[in-house]
């Protein structure tokens, strides 16, 4: 037959757990805080901090393998009316940054770095314009804002 033993917890006076939570909120009033009161303040994001994707279309040739290389279907390509002799089909790509996870597979198979990343991340636009043309991949995004 099984014997079952009662284990008696040691008591606890709750006024003691009270005053050590009142010391933890104490001692975190006069810690620093590890929030950063952003856009006044920014962090420093490093120097290999990437997001947004560039694209100029002056060097791009339309070769289509930023898009076939893309894991999340972000990249497609669109027609655009512009003289470029090295790119007869007029195709640039364009991007959706609402999918984009930043691989930069895109990067680095462009064989001429048409298409590339910076660390630019304030690219906060309404839920429908995630999506950025390939005009609109060659500005600034303060220009592109506008
Ligand atoms: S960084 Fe990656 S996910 Fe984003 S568009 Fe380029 S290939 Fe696609
Ligand atoms: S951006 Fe680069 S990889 Fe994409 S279509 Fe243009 S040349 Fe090809």
């Amino acid at each position: 037959m099984i014997e079952i033993k009662e284990i008696k917890q040691p008591r606890r006076i709750p006024f003691f757990g009270m005053i050590g939570g009142m010391f933890t909120v104490f001692r975190h009033a006069f810690q620093k805080p590890v929030t950063v009161q952003y856009p006044e303040k920014r962090e420093d994001q490093g120097d290999r901090f990437r997001f947004r994707i560039y694209l100029s279309t002056d060097d791009c040739v339309g070769c289509t393998l930023c898009e076939q290389v893309c894991p999340n279907l972000s990249i497609t390509m669109m027609l655009l009316d512009k003289e470029n002799p090295r790119n007869k089909r007029k195709i640039y790509p364009s991007v959706n940054f609402g999918t984009c996870t930043v691989c930069r597979n895109c990067e680095e198979i462009c064989p001429t770095d048409a298409i590339y990343l910076k660390g630019v991340f304030e690219t906060s636009r309404t839920r429908n314009s995630f999506f950025y043309n390939p005009l609109e991949l060659e500005k600034n995004e303060e220009d592109v804002r506008r």
